[in-house]
């Protein structure tokens, strides 16, 4: 049964994971930060330890080669050699219209990203040099590209189209793609093993609220819509990012402030959300430790983002026609007891009952069951694996076994 290499590459960081496909248990994993600057740390967890070094890593193809070496290392290694690993899964944020199924690197394809670099000019041009990186260490190793976007191509053009020029649709493809795609199918089909039911027969909501957040509407396996758009920006308001907001209220402000178009986008990605709200952090810790002290701005800034979560869950169901299931996840999702609470305050027309007690007590790290023993609609809270969904995809297009 195969190994895969799973690869996370950003500007100056490489997230790595080692997994072994006869039971998808991580034989390694880590990260190589602050690659190309000062003082770069390399961080290898494997038989139960972490090790971490100050290592000088220049650029991605030395922070590979290291991160391959310590694999293949005879003390603390967990491969003989290079050639266990059968194949290596890219992560990619953004894919445009360009790849609309996870896709094998090939020189074509490699032509083809080069192409949609700017759809995210923060992480896509990364994934290319993770790509190169990787290529130059393992040639002969199959490699697969999967998309953050991709599990949202299901949905039908009336979700995914804005209501611009369909000229403009046509020439520069602007469209919702969304994102948090393999996480939103991930947990999607992990509820449905869990409920031992066919994902066929179920709606399910998934909220992946974490630093950034999405939701999505799945029917049958399949993504019919989701919060995010164009870009991640959209949808309910983040820790730094705005969500949706009326577009001539942005460019009021940029006007006022003496921003440009670009400014007042870097503004609207970093400088709002709960950070902007409650002026005390993008942090959900933090802002439940303001907020428990009486700090207005921080509740308020929870009451949003809670808010704005259930408008989607309810836009959600209408669009599903109902709802089986609610799946939260991600760091927030997960974790917070609270932001659950207040999302799913008042929804029992829907057939939506939270179980306070099972929400407060919810274990960490393991699906939970917290919804009313009346409650119509299953609420779930189950830990995303994005990894395994790359490494899966990886299998899959690469045919291996
Ligand atoms: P993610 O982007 O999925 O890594 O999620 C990051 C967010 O999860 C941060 O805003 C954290 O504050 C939040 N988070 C992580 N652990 C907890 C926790 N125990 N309680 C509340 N929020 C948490």
């Amino acid at each position: 049964m195969s190994k895969i290499l799973v690869i996370n590459s950003g500007s100056s960081s490489l997230k790595y994971q080692l997994i072994d496909m006869k039971d998808e248990s991580v034989l390694a994993k880590g990260i190589c930060e602050r690659i190309g600057i000062a003082n770069s740390n390399f961080v290898y967890k494997a038989h139960g330890q972490t090790i971490e070094q100050l290592v000088d890593m220049p650029n991605h193809n030395v922070a590979v080669k290291l991160v391959l070496d310590k694999l293949t290392d005879a003390e603390v290694g967990v491969i003989a050699s290079m050639e266990e690993i059968d194949g290596v899964g890219h992560r990619v944020v953004a894919s445009g219209e360009a790849f609309k199924v996870p896709t094998l690197v090939t020189p074509e394809a490699m032509v083809l990203m080069e192409e949609i670099k700017d759809l995210a000019p923060l992480h896509n041009p990364a994934a290319i040099v993770g790509v190169n990186a990787c290529l130059a260490q393992m040639p002969n190793t199959p490699m697969v590209l999967v998309f953050d976007t991709g599990f949202h191509f299901t949905m039908p053009d009336y979700a995914y189209m804005y209501a611009v020029d369909y000229a403009h649709y046509e020439k520069y493809k602007i469209r919702r793609y969304g994102a948090h795609g393999t996480s939103h199918k991930f947990v999607a089909q992990e509820a449905a093993k869990y409920l031992g039911k066919d994902i066929a027969d179920l709606k399910i909501i998934t909220c992946h609220l974490g630093n950034g957040s999405s939701i999505s509407a799945v029917e049958g396996g399949k993504c019919i819509d989701t919060s995010m758009g164009f870009t991640p920006l959209a949808g309910v308001a983040m820790g730094t990012r705005s969500g949706d907001i009326d577009y001539a209220a942005a460019e009021y402000i940029g006007r006022k402030e003496g921003m440009d178009i670009s400014q007042t986008l870097t503004y609207l990605n970093k400088k709002c959300g709960m950070l902007g709200l409650s002026g005390v952090s993008s942090d959900f810790r933090d802002l439940a430790k303001a907020a428990d002290e009486g700090n207005y701005r921080a509740n308020l800034a929870l009451d949003v983002f809670a808010y704005g979560t259930k408008k989607y869950i309810g836009a959600y169901s209408a669009a599903l026609n109902g709802v089986d299931v609610i799946v939260f996840t991600a760091g927030v999702g997960e974790n917070d007891a609270d932001v659950r609470r207040r999302t799913l305050k008042n929804l029992d027309y829907l057939g939506v009952k939270l179980d306070l007690e099972k929400n407060a007590n919810c274990p960490r790290g393991t699906i939970a069951e917290i919804q009313a023993d009346d409650s119509r609609v299953k609420i779930l809270v189950i830990p995303t694996n994005e990894e395994v969904v790359i490494a899966r995809e990886t299998m899959a297009v690469a045919k291996l076994s």
